[in-house]
């Protein structure tokens, strides 16, 4: 896992980043330490219509089948000034179960992409699995991609175009290095047998304000 300040390497068991200083624990104490399920769609600025979000489902629907092992996570929404983008995918990737249909899979292959529609910026943060396979300068040029369809507001085509191109990403890392991508998913039954709440609802906030100290 890379810092999402500094983009160091750091591992789950150090605390903090030896870089720059960024805490884990700061974003646990601030989006809470509790697993969400999370799912392929969270709308919370509830700027997808309906007709987008089942053809987004179609989308990713197919992006599974091709690749079983992954799962791709799309968070649209507007964050609090002091939280960013970045941080808000380390924390999905460390607290989010990602739930599709009957099974859940490890977050080691899991894709989260955070749009926020004020700021109106975008971020990647991947699992352990695909570092490796998806490079930062790759992820870079979706990004700067999706910054014109950001400012026009199309949310939709930006999920669906960085799932393109990410499938294409994949299939010719599968073809260079097919071993990478040969490892079975990590199957952990229903995350409803984990006892795993959904992410809030879109009509409340996801995110609750800092505690006052
Ligand atoms: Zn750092």
């Amino acid at each position: 896992m890379n810092c999402p300040h500094c983009s160091s390497l750091i591992t789950s068991a150090q605390p903090v980043c030896p870089q720059c200083g960024f805490s884990a624990a700061a974003i646990r104490g601030y989006l809470g330490s509790d697993w969400v399920r999370l799912a392929r769609i969270t709308d919370n600025a509830q700027l997808l219509s309906l007709k987008h979000s089942r053809h987004l489902e179609t989308v990713l629907d197919d992006f599974e089948r091709r690749f079983p092992q992954c799962f791709m996570a799309a968070y649209v929404g507007a964050l609090p000034d002091n939280l960013t983008l970045p941080d808000l995918g380390f924390w999905l990737i460390n607290h989010g179960a990602f739930h599709t249909h009957q099974i859940s899979r490890r977050n080691d292959f899991g894709i989260v992409l955070i749009m926020d529609p004020v700021r109106q910026q975008a971020s990647f943060t991947l699992g352990y699995g695909l570092e490796s396979i998806l490079k930062e300068t790759f992820l870079t040029q979706i990004l700067k991609k999706l910054q014109p369809l950001l400012r026009k507001g199309s949310f939709a085509s930006a999920i669906e175009t960085a799932v393109t191109l990410i499938e294409k990403e994949l299939r010719s890392a599968a073809r260079r290095e097919p071993r990478q991508l040969d490892q079975p998913p990590s199957i952990i039954g229903d995350a409803s047998d984990l006892g795993l709440h959904t992410l809030r609802q879109p009509t409340r906030p996801l995110l609750h304000a800092p505690k006052a100290h």
